[in-house]
């Protein structure tokens, strides 16, 4: 009999397979005291760097095999298996008498249990971060070997109740064509890995792991969230065309594989990556790229347990400019503070910190580390065509600031005999509404604009981006956002100077005739969306985007932007 379990839809496309069931071994049965603290103490700290170099391993793997900005999660587990406060406390427990398995179980369960209780789903998402960093801490101290799903059979639909990133890291797309699992959410690390491995994946579907045993054939739709079981044959052909289809607009998209951009009627755009590492350079030129439009450097700060040295800087910087061979490379600097704090920087504890210490500010109070950044950033303009970008400006003062450090550097490293580029460009981030509102000002003295649509919209709304209780205020078809991109757009247009946007409304195809009507010809987005931004920019005609975006300007509701442009999408 035909039956349905609907979920969440997390990785897109359709696999029809067999089910395999996983269930994680049952981690216990360890004994209750302990001989010699020293010697427990020794096997716990072990274990950490066991579990550490471990994922740095995988991280490693996947960074090859997928891309930077997936790694990090990999790096990032390794980072909170290393947390200070977490060992004090653990060890703490060791001291007093418990084995090292019980004092981890202990811990790690108080946090696991207030992160699961939280209304608010990324610290639920925190809760499993927290249990799989347990549960390989305990693999490891109950000498249990390391979850390796790479050898599953072909056609398997992995069901699960959840899965380690151990495990899904593992995974061969050979193999797994679809992966169903009770619990995660759209946004879990799990999740985003399976999108980046391309095997279709439904999360949130209670209920399924309990009702099969394996062996059976299902359907894991990934767009729509379903799985299907107990199909009749013809149905089952059915779902083979939906799956042939899926694939095909996937391939379809490959036409456009190193082509220009262009519009309809042949205006050229110049499309760039966004990148997190040199491993995602190599990906995004796959596909073609007219450079590189964010290189956010923060990874690079946050993948290190120290500050980066100028040389590491400028040989990362360097390599990833002569990869693009005179195309320009935007590097970012620092983006760090907010959520994104560095292990070895003291980041004051903040109320609000996406209001606090982020961004250019960070940089400008933590000079001596800027100053780093900035010579590492004006020796590498010397091969190649680099362009330097600051996020989170609010003031005309911190962009001269910046200049003035900029020309203080330059004169230090002809000092010492070091090259440096002609000619650097300085560009600024629009991403806050006092830029928004100094852009004709900004304009005067940036030498390009980039539009960062992420953090525009989360203070144009004041509605913190990572915040699901105000996710329906963050909505960057809001008119306010909308009319603040026309706005910058223009006084970029009247400064003469360039503008891109570089945020995720750039790779929204609803979004796209705005841009184009607004005059924007510099997009840069995520490699894995490089294909289907050019093909969308090929279906618009610069007369067409302005009669759809002459009306979105008109609407004065988000819904009514929304539907508006859902109603004249081209796909
Ligand atoms: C943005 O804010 O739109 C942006 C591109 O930067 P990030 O997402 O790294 O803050
Ligand atoms: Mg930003």
């Amino acid at each position: 009999m035909e039956r349905v379990y609907r979920g969440i839809g997390a990785s897109p496309g359709i696999g029809i397979g067999r089910v395999l069931i996983y269930r994680e071994p049952e981690l216990a049965g360890w004994s209750e005291t302990i001989e010699d603290t020293e010697r427990e103490l020794e096997r716990y700290r072990a274990a950490v760097r066991e579990f550490s170099a471990r994922a740095e391993e995988r991280a490693e793997g996947f960074e090859l095999a997928v891309g930077a900005q997936q790694a990090e999660i990999l790096r990032s587990q390794a980072a909170m298996s290393l947390d200070p406060v977490l060992a004090e406390r653990i060890e703490k427990k060791i001291i007093l008498g418990k084995p090292a398995e019980a004092a981890l179980d202990d811990e790690c369960r108080r946090f696991i249990e207030s992160f699961a209780a939280s209304s608010e789903e990324v610290l639920r998402l925190r809760a499993a971060d927290v249990r799989d960093l347990r549960d390989g801490l305990l693999r490891i101290l109950l000498g249990l070997p390391e979850t390796d799903l790479s050898h599953l059979p072909p056609s398997t639909v992995l069901i699960a109740d959840d899965l380690s990133l151990a495990a899904v890291s593992s995974l061969d797309p050979a193999n797994v064509v679809g992966i169903v699992l009770s619990h995660s959410g759209q946004v879990s690390h799990c999740a985003i890995l399976a999108r980046a491995l391309e095997i279709p994946a439904v999360v949130g579907t209670p209920g399924v792991f309990e009702a099969l045993s394996g062996g059976e054939v299902a359907v894991v739709d990934g767009t729509k969230g379903e799985v299907h079981l107990g199909l009749s044959p013809n149905k089952l052909v059915g779902w083979g065309r939906n799956r042939e289809q899926f694939r095909l607009l996937r391939d379809s998209l490959r036409e456009f594989i190193g082509k220009e951009t262009h519009t309809a009627e042949g205006v050229p755009l110049c499309l760039e990556a966004n990148i997190g590492s040199e491993n995602d350079v190599l990906r995004a030129q796959e596909y073609g790229i007219d450079g590189v439009g964010l290189f956010r450097t923060e990874f690079m700060f946050q993948s290190r347990d120290y500050f980066p040295t100028e040389e590491e800087q400028f040989q990362v910087y360097q390599r990833i400019a002569l990869a693009l061979q005179g195309r320009p490379l935007t590097l970012r600097t620092l983006d760090a503070g907010g959520d994104k704090l560095l292990p070895y920087l003291h980041h004051p504890q903040e109320e609000n910190p996406e209001l606090g210490c982020r961004g250019i500010r960070l940089c400008l109070r933590e000079e001596r580390m800027f100053r780093t950044q900035l010579r590492a950033i004006l020796r590498a303009s010397a091969f190649g065509n680099v362009r330097m970008m600051l996020p989170l400006i609010t003031s005309v003062d911190e962009l001269r600031h910046v200049r003035a450090l900029v020309a203080q550097c330059r004169e230090e490293l002809a000092r010492e005999g070091l090259p440096c580029g002609r000619d650097l460009p300085l560009g600024v981030m629009i991403e806050t509404p006092a830029a928004v509102v100094m852009a004709r000002l900004l304009a005067r003295e940036a030498d390009f604009f980039s539009i960062g649509t992420n953090d525009l919209t989360q203070y144009v709304m004041a509605a913190d981006r990572k915040n699901t209780q105000v996710a329906g205020y963050y909505s960057h078809y809001d008119p306010a956002v909308v009319r603040s991109v026309e706005q910058i757009a223009q006084a970029a247009r009247e400064g003469g100077i360039p503008v891109a946007v570089c945020g995720e409304a750039a790779a929204d195809p609803l979004y796209l005739p705005l841009l184009l009507s607004f005059g924007v010809r510099e997009l840069s987005v995520l490699p894995a969306a490089l294909l289907p931004t050019r093909k969308a920019v090929s279906r618009w005609s610069l007369e067409e985007a302005h009669a759809v975006a002459a009306r979105a300007l008109e609407l004065e509701t988000e819904n009514q932007v929304r539907a508006w442009l859902e109603e004249n999408k081209r796909l």
